[in-house]
C-alpha cells in the first residue's frame, strides 16, 4: 500500500485538483483507491461527489479517535457508475478545531498513520490532500506517508515557496518518519506559451532533475469546471486535454511504483 500526501504551502495551487483526478486517474486503471481529505474547506470531498454536511463520522473524528477509519470510508456512488471507483474519507469545517484539540493530546502527529494501519492491504494507493499550511494537519499527512507529490505552477515564486516545504520533508524524515521522501514535483496548470513557465521549468528540472514528473498537467478549464458537477475532471470529461494529462499522470505514478 503506497500513501502518497499531495502537499504544497501554498493555496490555489492545485492540490485538491490532483489528488481528486489522480485518484480517479489510479481508479481507472485498476489500482484501489482510498483519498483522505485533511483539509477543513472539504474541496476533495465535495470533488467527489460526497456531501461535507453530511459527514457521519468525518475525518476529524478519525483523528480524535472518536471513530475508526473504516467507519469514516464512503465510497460515491457517480464514481461506482462512471468505473473510476475510489473510497473517500471525508472533512468539513470541524477539522479547523482538530489542529487546536490535538495540541495537548499524545502522539498527536501520528493520529492518521496509527488510522490508516487498519486498513493496510485494503487498498493499492491511499492519497492524501492536505491544507496550504505546515501545521499539525499536514504534519499527519507526512508522518503516514512514504512520499510527498507537490504540484506547483511554474511561477517566479513557486522556487522560493518549494525550498521551505522540501526542508520540512527533510525534517519530518530526520525526526519523525524514515519512510517520507519528496516522490516528485508536478507541474499543474502549464501554458507553454508563457516564456516565464517554460524558464522556470527548464530551472526545476536543472535543480531537482528526476524528481520532475515527465507529466505535465496543462491548464484547462474543463479541471475547473469538474468540481462543481461533484465529479473529478478525468469522470466529467474524460476527453479533455487535462484529463487525459491526469491519466497519463496515473499511468507514471504506477510505472514509478514498480520500479522501486
Ligand atoms: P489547492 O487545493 O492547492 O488550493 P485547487 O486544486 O483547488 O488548489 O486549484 C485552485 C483553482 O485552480 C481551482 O479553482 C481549480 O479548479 C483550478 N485549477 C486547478 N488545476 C487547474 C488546471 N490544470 N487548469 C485550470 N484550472 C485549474
Ligand atoms: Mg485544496
Amino acid at each position: 500500500m503506497k500513501i502518497f500526501c499531495v502537499a504544497n504551502q501554498k493555496g490555489g495551487v492545485g492540490k485538491t485538483t490532483t489528488t481528486v483526478n489522480l485518484a480517479a486517474g489510479l481508479a481507472k486503471v485498476g489500482q484501489r483507491v482510498l483519498l483522505v481529505d485533511l483539509d477543513p474547506q472539504g474541496n476533495a470531498t465535495m470533488g467527489s461527489g460526497v456531501d461535507k454536511r453530511a459527514l457521519q463520522p468525518s475525518v476529524y473524528d478519525v483523528l480524535l479517535e472518536s471513530a475508526s477509519i473504516t467507519d469514516a470510508v464512503v465510497v460515491p456512488e457517480r464514481l461506482k457508475e462512471a468505473h473510476a471507483s475510489y473510497a473517500v474519507v471525508g472533512a468539513n469545517r470541524d477539522l479547523a478545531g482538530a489542529e487546536i484539540e490535538l495540541v495537548g493530546e499524545e502522539r498527536r502527529e501520528r493520529r492518521l498513520r496509527e488510522a490508516l494501519a487498519q486498513v493496510q492491504g485494503d487498498y493499492d494507493f491511499v492519497l492524501i490532500d492536505c491544507p496550504p499550511s505546515l501545521g499539525l494537519l499536514t504534519l499527519n499527512g507526512l508522518c503516514a506517508a512514504q512520499g510527498v507529490i507537490v504540484p506547483m505552477q511554474c511561477e517566479y515564486f513557486a522556487l522560493e515557496g518549494l525550498a521551505d516545504l522540501v526542508n520540512t520533508i527533510k525534517q519530518v524524515h530526520a525526526n519523525l518518519n524514515r519512510d517520507l521522501q519528496l516522490i516528485g514535483l508536478l507541474r499543474v496548470m502549464f501554458d507553454p506559451r508563457i516564456t516565464l513557465q517554460q524558464q522556470v521549468s527548464e530551472q526545476l528540472k536543472a535543480h531537482y532533475g528526476a524528481k520532475v514528473f515527465d507529466t505535465i498537467i496543462p491548464r484547462n478549464v474543463r479541471l475547473a469546471e469538474a468540481p462543481s458537477f461533484g465529479l473529478p475532471g478525468v469522470v466529467f470529461d474524460p476527453a479533455a486535454k487535462g484529463s487525459k494529462a491526469f491519466i497519463e499522470f496515473a499511468r507514471e505514478i504506477v510505472e514509478r511504483g514498480l520500479r522501486r
